[in-house]
């Protein structure tokens, strides 16, 4: 079983549907709250294990009611949380107002997601995983620390940009694998992003700052795989969208388990190429059914889900280089 290792974000998610946004000072009334748990690292975390993933993750919560709920949710499931430390600070939280239009405004609150770092007795854990998955959700000093030690341990890095913010050479030339989205490559390269071609060139200035491969989402245009060897086009499957709320994090969780489940093909460079775009692809497919649903975790599908709606639509999609 893919043994992926996932260091981030944990936050309780306070959703509140309204008509509207309120103005300054106003109060409105809204629907009942809802409570679902989120942070980028658990969805990811999330994603891959109900994709059939070994999962550790490694991450904060607080002493509080929030802190049981995220734990209680990657036990059922099957995340282990053995690595989830407890911080005398709130559990990390999104206040989330969802207007008539489907609009999100979100206040977050980082809370014990700022105290993540990487404590003596977590090295061990390195060992055990064939794949680090990291996003941007915690401190970035904890980040870059967790990709070297990755690196020092011969795990393949994922690394998610996500929020988008100005990242060090140092740690972009850790990743073996740059996923961000059409709005996080263009702030980490402050290019203009609206196209393939505008996608293709940004990405190749990430590969001249040492990141072995990026991999652009581009929502409803499915993907751009962009390293020296390759650069490759992956169609989006075509959907009934209802809210696409977690597509890239469903998608990572998929991608991560095809890599490591793909680890020999990928050593072998004639099957290389091939390989990369099959675990893209079913990122791909992992996105798509994720905007089929409402929500973030509630939406993320299972191995069996993708597995059919895959061979469902076996050739109705294509490939294409650029
Ligand atoms: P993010 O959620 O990080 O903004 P994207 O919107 O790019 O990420 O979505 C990630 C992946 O999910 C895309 O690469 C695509 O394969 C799939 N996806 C997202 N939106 C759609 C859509 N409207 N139709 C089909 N697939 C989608």
């Amino acid at each position: 079983m893919p043994n992926i290792l996932v260091i981030g974000s944990l936050n309780a998610d306070l959703v509140v549907r309204a008509p509207r946004f309120p103005q300054p000072g106003e109060t409105i009334s809204g629907e009942d709250l809802q409570v679902i748990p989120g942070g980028k690292g658990a969805n990811q975390a999330v994603a891959a294990a109900r994709l059939g993933s070994n999962v550790s993750m490694l991450g904060r919560v607080g002493k509080d009611n929030f802190g049981d709920f995220l734990l209680q949710n990657l036990k059922s499931n099957l995340v282990d949380s053995g690595l989830v430390q407890r911080e005398d600070a709130s559990t990390g939280t999104a206040i989330i107002v969802v207007d008539s239009n489907g609009q999100n405004s979100i206040v977050l609150s980082q809370g014990a997601n700022g105290k993540v770092s990487l404590a003596d007795g977590e090295s061990a854990s390195f060992l055990h995983h064939d794949l680090l998955l990291l996003q941007l959700e915690i401190p970035t000093p904890t980040v870059l620390a967790a990709a070297q030690r990755a690196k020092q341990n011969n795990l393949r890095v994922i690394l998610n940009p996500a929020p988008a913010k100005p990242l060090p050479d140092e740690l972009i030339a850790l990743a073996d694998f740059l996923i961000p989205n059409e709005t996080e490559l263009s702030l980490l390269t402050g290019m203009d992003v609206k196209d393939l071609p505008s996608a293709e060139g940004a990405a190749r200035t990430l590969l001249q700052r040492g990141v072995k491969c990026v991999i652009v989402t581009l929502g409803s245009e499915g993907a751009l795989i962009v390293s020296d060897s390759q650069v490759t086009h992956v169609d989006a499957y075509q959907v009934n969208v209802v809210d696409t709320t977690a597509a890239g994090d469903a998608f990572i969780g998929g991608f991560a388990t095809k890599l490591v489940e793909s680890a020999s093909l990928l050593a072998n460079p004639q099957e290389q190429a091939s390989a990369l775009q099959n675990a893209v692809r079913y990122g791909c497919a992992c996105g798509a059914l994720a905007t089929t649903q409402f929500g973030a975790q509630p939406s993320l599908p299972t191995k069996e889900a993708v597995e059919e709606f895959m061979s469902s639509r076996e050739g109705a999609r294509s490939l294409r280089s650029v």
